[in-house]
């Protein structure tokens, strides 16, 4: 085994095993979800609002002046507060009339999976009744969530689990902030979250403004304070949508490639033929990047498929002239598809030939595996195997709240 410090050990000693029962943990299933009729509550949701919003709310709706909009803000996205009872620096008739105008919803947890390594996976439920993942991952310099942006997903790809059970709808500002809000309060020892991967459920550029709006507030100092160097959304390769992002945004850029010929990322992910290598390597050289900054390209090595070294040389010359590093991701292993993790010494293979051309390469390590938290594993758990049928094979969750 290579001593390259690169490349991620653990990760190579330990696959994830579906057969072990990865998914019989969870009792949900997630698989084409339908939303349940919602009650009429006419009271403003404040979770989700920027600073902006709050401040308009403020003086149009609590006929207070704006700065009561920013305490409100203070209060959600700084303290984690959603009791306006608790926010002692408003009057009393303020907060009274706060109660009956407004709320701030938090995400229901339905499920909360912990993990041998300290990962976290939550199951929320929408007020719809839908449900979405979010993964928290300590680690020693950093807390990351990952985060979902829509209730399934429309694109297709033939390896991925989300893909399975097709598009719902999308999230709106406080279902994709209330996951950060809701994630915050399970962190140990009142760790901070550092960072924010939108590569949960969902393509982020098909909910490009909640998504771009969520993550300008997430920014703020007297919120959550994240910085935009430390938020990455992970994105098919939309065309138009990336040229906007690049406008509107500062936060940094994944790019899911998974494939080096147009006939084989086809075969994989349905939007190459809308979309294809060439197209998209160039738009990826043309997105503005702020000094310093480089792109990701995830690349998912599917055994037999994707893996080889011939595949490596031309991801090499793709990428000859942009500023990107790689992400390598072996395929995280599920009942739901035939595609199959490569073997070790392919992975090694891949990443050293990806090295020999000075290009940074890290493989991506396998956190919350046997919870079904990894890459790729989030929405489609379900209580029994859908290929093998075993008896009584749902263990109850290891914690839910
Ligand atoms: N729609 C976005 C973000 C969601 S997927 C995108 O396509 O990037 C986040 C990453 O996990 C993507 O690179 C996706 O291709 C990858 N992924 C999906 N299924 C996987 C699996 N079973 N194992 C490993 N990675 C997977």
């Amino acid at each position: 085994m290579s001593t390259d410090p690169a490349i991620d050990t653990e990760l190579l000693d330990t696959p994830a095993d579906p057969a072990q029962g990865d998914y019989a943990a969870g009792a949900m299933v997630q698989i084409g979800q339908v939303p349940k009729a919602v009650a009429k509550d006419d009271r403003v949701e404040l979770m989700g609002m920027s600073m902006e919003d709050l401040r308009t709310f403020a003086v149009d709706v609590l006929e207070e002046k704006p700065f009561r909009g920013k305490q409100l803000f203070k209060w959600i996205y700084g303290k984690l507060e959603t009791d306006f009872d608790v926010m002692t620096d408003m009057s009393k008739p303020v907060r009274a009339k706060l109660k009956a105008i407004a709320k701030i919803s938090r995400l229901a947890p339905a499920e909360v999976h912990r993990s041998t390594d300290g990962t976290i996976k939550f199951l929320w439920e929408l007020r719809d009744g839908l449900k979405v993942e979010s993964v928290l991952i300590p680690e020693v310099k950093r807390l990351t969530l990952c985060i979902s942006s829509q209730v399934g997903c429309a694109m297709g790809c033939d390896f991925c689990v989300t893909a399975k059970g097709g598009f719902t709808r999308n999230l709106d500002k406080s279902e994709i902030l209330g996951q950060i809000v809701q994630a915050q309060t399970y962190a140990a020892d009142e760790r901070r979250i550092s960072n924010i991967v939108l590569m949960g459920m969902g393509e982020p550029l098909l909910n490009l403004d909640n998504v771009i709006e969520s993550m300008e507030t997430a920014q703020e100092s007297d919120g959550l304070g994240l910085s935009h160097r430390k938020i990455t959304l992970s994105t098919i390769g939309l065309i138009p949508q990336l040229e906007e992002l690049g406008k509107r945004s500062r936060i940094n850029l994944a790019v899911s490639l998974h494939g080096t010929t147009n006939e084989n990322r086809s075969a994989i992910m349905p939007i190459n033929d809308k979309y294809d290598i060439e197209q998209l390597v160039a738009a990826l050289k043309r997105f503005p990047l702020p000094t310093r900054k480089m792109i990701t390209i995830e690349y998912i090595l599917l055994r037999d498929i994707n893996d080889d070294v011939a595949d490596a040389h031309r991801l090499a010359k793709l990428l000859r002239g942009m500023k990107a590093k790689v992400n390598l991701i072996p395929y995280n292993d599920n009942p739901f598809t035939e595609y199959r993790r490569p073997r070790d010494k392919d992975i090694l293979a891949y990443q050293e030939t990806l090295m020999s051309y000075g290009i940074h390469t890290v493989t991506r390590l396998n956190r919350g595996g046997d919870i079904a938290a990894a890459c790729g594993q989030l929405g489609g758990y379900k209580q029994q195997h859908p290929r093998k049928r075993t008896k009584g094979a749902s263990a109850p969750p290891e914690e839910t709240a």
